[in-house]
């Protein structure tokens, strides 16, 4: 049966308007706003079309029920600078790879989630509190991906059309879920990952996590977690040059300016030493990206773990976008752009128990 919230979803994720739509479609917008609000039934034709524009088989529309992921339970770096149909376009891709963690998650037992609500804390404390508890000492973090899975966060990427998005975290009926933008450095990346790890922290689901100042928070979480203070204070940063930095930064696995930022905030740097470096860091291109930095973003372990056992027992990316009605390459882009592997489309394991996946941090 035709599902007016899935055909709401799949035009959002375009990014497209209902105009829009329309002139893809040569649907009346009259036609399609009734065919979303549910007033009106498509015939099987316009699923079909309606499917086809949206780079879609005709299943994903006539699948059950989706629940749109409310604006208000996410909170976005930059809402004021950001669209609607931005804001929107992340939002239906996030629920799209909730779809997708959800076929993952009837075939597998994932960690659970054992995340604190450190509310209480500064971003500073919640940060030295969560290395004490995840026995994480004062050295850098390895994997940040990594780390978030083993934890029970399910870590996807939102790569489909969504190059200018920002990362952005949920909490989603009690599991929490990262979506990482794909625009950035791989230490841009890390540090993203670590923003979304203090909103999960600091502003659990009775905070509201949106505004400024969640934003700062989450940030000097990251810093804090990132750049254990003990560990920095260790690396003599006094008044550190732009150079200093440089090679200082290898050791967290962080951008440059995010490390001057650190050194100046921990008190390391007068501020006309700070700004210097910055200057400095700027000519060199390190304002805008990376140069020289890691080779490599961060990937999922679960999720190359998953497909091991998918091809294993002989399906993978393929059975998952078959039985969601999404286009091969749609889903990869989701899962870290991890390759499928060409199949005989054999049959699945016979046995209902589901395979745990185990994760080494
Ligand atoms: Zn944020």
């Amino acid at each position: 049966m035709f599902n007016p919230s899935r055909l709401t979803a799949a035009r959002k994720r375009h990014g497209w308007t209902l105009t829009k739509l329309a002139e893809e479609t040569g649907i009346s917008t009259k036609s399609l706003s009734t065919y979303e609000n549910g007033h009106q039934e498509p015939t099987d034709q316009i699923v079909g079309l309606l499917a086809q524009k949206l780079g879609l088989a005709p299943a994903f529309l006539l699948s059950e029920e989706m629940e749109e992921i409310p604006i208000q339970a996410v909170s976005f770096r930059a809402l004021s600078k950001m669209t609607a149909r931005t804001r929107d376009r992340g939002l239906a891709s996030g629920r799209i790879a909730i779809l997708i963690n959800d076929w993952i998650e009837s075939r597998f037992r994932l960690p659970k989630s054992d995340l604190p609500t450190l509310s209480s804390r500064s971003p500073e404390g919640a940060a030295e509190e969560l290395r004490v508890r995840w026995g994480l000492g004062i050295g850098p973090v390895g994997n940040l991906v990594h780390l978030l899975e083993s934890h029970g966060v399910r870590v996807y990427t939102l790569a489909h059309n969504n190059q200018d998005l920002d990362a952005f975290c949920l909490n989603w009926h009690g599991t929490p879920f990262v979506f990482l933008g794909c625009g950035k450095s791989p230490e841009r990346s890390r540090f993203d990952a670590a923003h979304e790890l203090g909103h999960l922290i600091l502003h659990g689901e009775e905070k509201e996590p949106q505004g400024a100042s969640a934003e700062l928070e989450a940030n000097r979480f990251a810093a804090a977690f990132l750049m254990p203070s003990s560990g920095v204070f260790a690396q003599n940063l006094r008044n550190a040059t732009a150079d200093r930095i440089l090679a200082a930064k290898k050791r967290w696995g962080v951008a440059a300016m995010a490390l001057a930022h650190r050194a100046n905030e921990l008190g390391l740097m007068t501020e006309w030493c700070y700004r210097a470096a910055c200057v400095d860091l700027s000519r060199m291109g390190y304002r805008r990206g990376e140069p020289g930095g890691l080779a490599v973003h961060e990937s999922s372990q679960l999720l190359t773990k998953v497909l091991q056992q998918l091809r294993g027992s002989g399906s993978g990316i393929y059975e998952i976008a078959q039985d969601l009605g999404l286009a091969v390459d749609e889903v990869q882009s989701y899962l870290f752009g991890l390759t499928p592997t060409l199949l005989d489309g054999g049959g699945r394991s016979s046995s209902t128990e589901r395979p745990r996946l185990t994760l080494v941090q």
